[in-house]
């Protein structure tokens, strides 16, 4: 079958490699029909992480069963699907609270799996034009009649709906309060999106990219330019010098050579001054291990300059971590079935397979317009 294969930093190619199968009983297998490109492929695809040469990306997945192993008895041929990127067993100790992201069976001793991720378990990706899924019962979505119909807003069920929801919920927002979102990107933008949704009163949305910042507006988010002033000032203009209840953090690490030597660690001391004293701050973005390729020695090392002490006279909190996307996926499943939801508002491209290498490329240079790649195997 084709798949995007990784062949070093930056060098990403479609190539033949071994058809996915039922491995095990438990198993499903899967042909996508969407896949996206995601923020969190760049953290491998620029090559600061320990993900092999030739293997599959893709964690953000959503197709038709072709197969079903001998002992799943849910899930069917023919439904069409949507696939959390957490790769969970459902029995485990974390799995059984919820924290699928963090489960002990399929990935022990770290921090949970995922399809097509290092360090996330051996699981293949799904930027491909087949996929096998584990605990099939367990880690399928089935979806409602109108899955083919509204399959572009479904697939942001895959991850960044979810960990962008994920983000209000860590920072504790509450209806009527108000939100600074760090980050348009798609996770940003999805964080944005499920403050509407949750009855904010003023989301501020901060990034540096016009296409960006225009689709946050759309969103009905203020859209805060780094480019054209200071954001904490602006912030703290905006809200009468008291900042806001909740601050999400959708950036995470940034490869230094591209964003600034401080992008590292800044968005994280911005959130902590833009944030009332007492207030929550949500942090979604991936903060990876290590850069051993970057200039500065905090990202080296995978440290970060952060102000602690401004952090604890504020009395804040700070939670974070993977989304756990399995519990979110049912009510969120419900918003864009009935409407109130539609996170494929943010989608720029939908493109085969075969341009997944100038997608990556065009998505990495966060270059204007590019803002969500879904990439159609099957079309
Ligand atoms: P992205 O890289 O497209 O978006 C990041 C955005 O941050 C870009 O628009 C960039 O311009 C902006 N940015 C960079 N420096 C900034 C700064 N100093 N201030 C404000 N904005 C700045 O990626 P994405 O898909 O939106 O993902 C964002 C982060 O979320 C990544 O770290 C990704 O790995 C992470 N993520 C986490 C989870 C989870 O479960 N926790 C899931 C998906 C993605
Ligand atoms: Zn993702």
């Amino acid at each position: 079958m084709k798949a995007v294969v990784y062949n070093g930093p930056r060098d990403v190619s479609v190539s033949n490699v071994p058809d996915a199968r039922i491995e095990k009983p438990t198993d499903v297998l899967v042909r996508l029909t969407s896949t996206n490109i995601c923020g969190s492929d760049l953290h491998m695809y620029e090559g600061r992480t320990s993900f092999e040469k030739g293997r599959i990306f893709g964690h953000e997945n959503m197709g038709e069963v072709v197969e079903v192993g001998s002992a799943v008895d849910r899930v069917k041929k023919g439904d069409r699907v949507v696939l959390p990127f957490n790769v969970g067993c459902g029995f485990c100790e974390n799995c059984e609270r919820g924290f699928t992201g963090f489960c002990l069976t399929t990935n022990p001793g770290t921090a949970g799996a995922a399809y097509g991720f290092a360090e996330m378990g051996p699981y293949e990706g799904g930027q491909a034009e087949a996929l096998r899924v584990p605990y099939g019962d367990f880690n399928c979505l089935v979806l409602p009649p109108d899955a083919q119909a509204k399959e572009d807003d479904y697939v942001m069920l895959s991850d960044i709906f979810p960990t962008g929801w994920h983000a209000t919920e860590l920072a504790g927002l509450r209806p009527g309060e108000s939100v600074a979102v760090y980050g348009a990107g798609p996770v940003g933008l999805m964080a944005a999106h499920s403050a509407m949704i949750k009855g904010a009163s003023d989301v501020f949305v901060v990034d540096a990219h016009d296409d960006r910042l225009r689709l946050a507006a759309s969103l009905g988010a203020v859209p805060i330019d780094t480019r054209r002033c200071d954001p904490v000032e602006e912030i703290l203009n905006r809200t009468d010098g008291r900042g806001t209840d909740r601050g999400c953090e959708c950036v995470g690490y940034q490869c230094c050579d591209r964003h600034g030597k401080e992008a590292n660690h800044v968005t994280m001391n911005w959130a902590v001054a833009s944030t009332r004293a007492t207030g929550g701050i949500g942090v979604v973005g991936v903060f990876v291990p290590q850069d051993p390729g970057a200039p500065d020695i905090l990202a080296k090392e995978g440290k970060m300059a952060f102000d602690f002490g401004a952090f604890w006279f504020k009395g804040q909190q700070i939670r974070t971590g993977q989304a756990n996307v399995k519990a979110y996926n049912r009510q969120l499943a419900r918003l864009i079935h009935t409407g109130r939801a539609t996170p494929s508002k943010i989608i720029s491209h939908r493109l085969k397979l075969d341009e997944a290498p100038s997608a990556y490329e065009h998505f990495d240079n966060r270059d204007e317009g590019w803002t969500k790649v879904v990439l159609k195997p099957a079309a």
